[in-house]
C-alpha cells in the first residue's frame, strides 16, 4: 500500500475484501447469505452443512442476496482494532457499528458504519441501507466491504 496513489482512486478495478459475502454492485450491493431449503431460515454469514434449527434436519441451502435495508437494532464505537477478517483503514480510526434487522428476512446482521457517521447520529429504529465503501486501496485495486448508511430520508 503506497499512500502517494492515494489520489488515484477511481481507476483501479475494485475487489471484495472477504470473497462471496456480498454483491459488487456499487449502485445496489446485497449481502450474500443463504436459505435452508427445508425450513426456510436465512442464514448470514452463509450456512452450507447443516441447518441451525432445532426442530429442522435440512442440509441443503441455496446462496440468496439478503434484503438492502433494516433497521438499527442496536450499535456501539469500535475504539480498538478489529481482529481479521476485519481489516481497518490505516491509519487506524474509531468507527460506528450497528446491528441492523433486514427488512425482509428479520435477521441482525453487524457492520460497520460508512465513515463521517458516528454513533450519535445513530438511534435505534433507524432506517438503514446496505453501501460498498472502499476501505484500503493497494497498487492494484481498491478493497471495498459492506457498510451500513442511514437512509437519507428521515
Ligand atoms: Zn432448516
Amino acid at each position: 500500500m503506497s499512500k502517494e496513489s492515494a489520489a488515484a482512486t477511481s481507476n483501479k478495478p475494485s475487489v471484495a475484501v472477504l470473497d462471496g459475502w456480498f454483491t459488487m454492485d456499487e449502485d445496489k450491493p446485497h449481502l450474500l447469505g443463504s436459505q435452508c431449503n427445508s425450513c426456510g431460515t436465512y442464514y448470514f454469514p452463509k450456512q452450507s452443512n447443516y441447518c441451525k434449527n432445532p426442530s429442522c434436519d435440512g442440509e441443503s441451502f441455496n446462496e440468496v442476496p439478503l434484503s438492502r435495508t433494516g433497521k438499527v437494532w442496536s450499535f456501539t464505537n469500535a475504539c480498538y482494532q478489529p481482529p481479521e477478517p476485519y481489516i481497518a483503514a490505516d491509519p487506524y480510526q474509531p468507527y460506528a457499528i450497528a446491528a441492523v434487522e433486514l427488512e425482509k428476512e428479520k435477521m441482525v446482521v453487524l457492520g460497520q458504519v460508512i465513515t463521517g457517521v458516528d454513533v450519535d447520529a445513530l438511534r435505534a429504529g433507524m432506517q438503514m441501507e446496505l453501501v460498498l465503501e472502499t476501505l484500503f486501496e493497494d497498487d492494484e485495486s481498491r478493497k471495498l466491504t459492506w457498510k451500513w448508511k442511514p437512509l437519507a430520508s428521515q
